[in-house]
């Protein structure tokens, strides 16, 4: 397979913020929202006076959503992009990363559905090329990763090849029939993800789930004019496990509550992507962590990278907010 590299520049990661509304717990609390999105840029925290701190009142990324934005303007303004750069040969990857009940499972599924949707129009309108995709789901539990396109339940192995980089061993692939397959595909990992837990809220707040559509194309016919004839990508969708799960000095209260630890994968995330944003130089830590074994061949080089940081805007959880916009300033 031909790479689709040519003369690309190297782009930074696309970084954005998504701001939920408060929800009715929160409001029949008397919970405040502290903060609020003043540009498109820009996140303010709204109540300066009330804390007398050392950390900024403004942050400004790529994008911000207020909590009045729905997740098809934040698929249009923080992802579109990133997704289509598929079809074009360029591996690509979208993170939620956010507190747990901040918004992520939320935003990705409609960020997902809306991918799929614009890579099934573009190929309609592109019938000079033949494609094929596939698709695959995967879950990482514990640095445990399971399959979510089977029943079979058992670990799978990481394998590292030659020409492909880390691969999943014994990881399913379906070829999708058509967008309805795909449908039927999301309803097959939903259920998966059910399976032997007792709290699915639980297990999701530790848990990375990896949804992968890989794309091949090649022209009906040789044109001769420029354009690979063959391409191979792949666009994940990654909704990864709750951040708080990534805090470096956890309170004394989460400290004693079990399996509260840290989750490797994700503090390794943060690591690869620090270093991938201050220039893509050096060592990267891609060999400490499941997730970002699995992930190094569509991050860095020539991969597309999004990232949407969810949070409330509820006074109750300020300091995870804090740690997810300061995550995200070291992403941009
Ligand atoms: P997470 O995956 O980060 O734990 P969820 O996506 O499950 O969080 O969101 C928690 C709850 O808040 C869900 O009930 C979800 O429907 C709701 N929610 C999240 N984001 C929004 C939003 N932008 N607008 C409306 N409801 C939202
Ligand atoms: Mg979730």
């Amino acid at each position: 397979w031909e790479k689709a590299e040519g003369t690309r520049k190297e782009e930074r990661i696309l970084v954005s913020v998504r701001l939920r509304p408060l929800n009715a717990k929160e409001i029949g609390k008397n919970d405040p929202s502290d903060w609020e999105c003043r540009t498109n840029t820009t996140i303010v925290f709204k109540n300066a006076h009330s804390e007398r701190t050392m950390y900024p009142t403004a942050y400004t990324f790529d994008r911000v959503f207020g909590c009045e934005c729905n997740t098809r303007h934040v698929y249009d303004e923080g992802a579109k992009e990133v997704a289509l750069s598929v079809v074009d040969g360029i591996n690509a990857s979208i993170f939620a990363y956010g507190q747990t009940s901040s918004g992520k499972t939320y935003t990705m599924t409609g960020i997902t559905e809306y991918a799929m949707e614009d890579i099934y129009d573009y190929i309609k309108r592109h019938e000079e090329r033949e494609f094929v995709l596939k698709f695959s789901a995967m879950e990482i539990y514990n640095e445990v990763v399971r399959d979510l396109l089977s029943t079979d339940s058992s670990p799978l192995r990481l394998l590292d090849d030659a020409e492909r980089g880390t691969v999943v061993e014994k990881l399913t692939e379906e070829t999708l029939r058509d967008r309805w397959h795909l449908k039927e595909l999301f309803c097959v990992c939903e259920a998966q993800r059910q399976v032997g837990e007792t709290s699915s809220n639980e297990m999701s707040s530790r848990s990375h789930q990896i949804l992968r559509l890989t794309i091949q194309s090649t022209a009906r016919e040789f044109t001769g004019t420029g354009g690979s004839s063959a391409l191979l990508a792949a666009v994940n969708f990654i909704d990864l496990a709750g951040s708080e799960r990534a805090s470096q000095s956890p309170t004394a209260g989460t400290r004693l509550k079990e399996g509260c630890h840290i989750n490797r994968s994700l503090l390794t995330l943060g690591t690869v992507i620090r270093k991938l944003s201050k220039g893509r130089t050096g060592h990267i830590p891609y060999r400490d962590s499941k997730l970002t074994r699995i992930l190094q061949p569509f991050l860095g080089g020539n991969a597309r990278t999004a990232i949407i940081c969810t949070m409330s805007p509820a006074r109750s959880h300020i300091e995870q907010s804090r740690n997810t916009l300061s995550f995200a300033s070291c992403a941009k």
